[in-house]
């Protein structure tokens, strides 16, 4: 199957495996065995994580995050400060550590799951995650 984003490895469909994750978009959990979009980063040294949008909550998210304050929209959308450890969700690139910068994290703070993850992007990559999930390869 085709990745859902075209040329974002880390994002791609997947079976649901546990009924104990929410979807970043509308925090109501993800229904095991429902095909899904998954997020996959890489939090700390090396511990792989994930997180879920609903395949119907996708739009919803994509047109979050063209808005001007994104975080005013989803309680899961966070600005955050790079600290030139983690790699973004959409270019796989270390997002530089800067105090000016601007960048963004999702994260699972309505799971179930007591483990804390999230997923961070580049502000430059925004637009691109937005359009991906506005209009996905189906
Ligand atoms: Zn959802
Ligand atoms: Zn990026």
């Amino acid at each position: 199957m085709r990745k859902p984003i075209y040329g974002v490895e880390s994002i791609d469909w997947k079976m649901c495996q546990t009924n104990a994750q929410a979807c970043v978009w509308c925090g109501q959990k993800m229904d095991k065995g429902y095909i899904e979009l998954k997020l996959n980063g890489i939090q700390g040294a090396k511990t792989k994580v994930n997180l879920w949008v609903h395949a119907g909550c996708m739009q919803d998210l994509g047109e979050a995050l063209q808005k001007p304050l994104p975080q005013l929209f989803c309680g899961r959308i966070r600005k955050w400060r790079p600290d030139g450890k983690r790699r973004c969700l959409v270019c796989d690139r270390v997002i530089a550590k800067n105090k000016q910068a601007v960048a963004w994290m999702f994260d699972n703070s309505k799971d179930d799951i007591k483990t804390v993850k999230s997923v961070v992007f580049h502000e430059k990559c925004r637009q691109k995650l937005a359009d991906g999930l506005i209009d996905p390869n189906l």
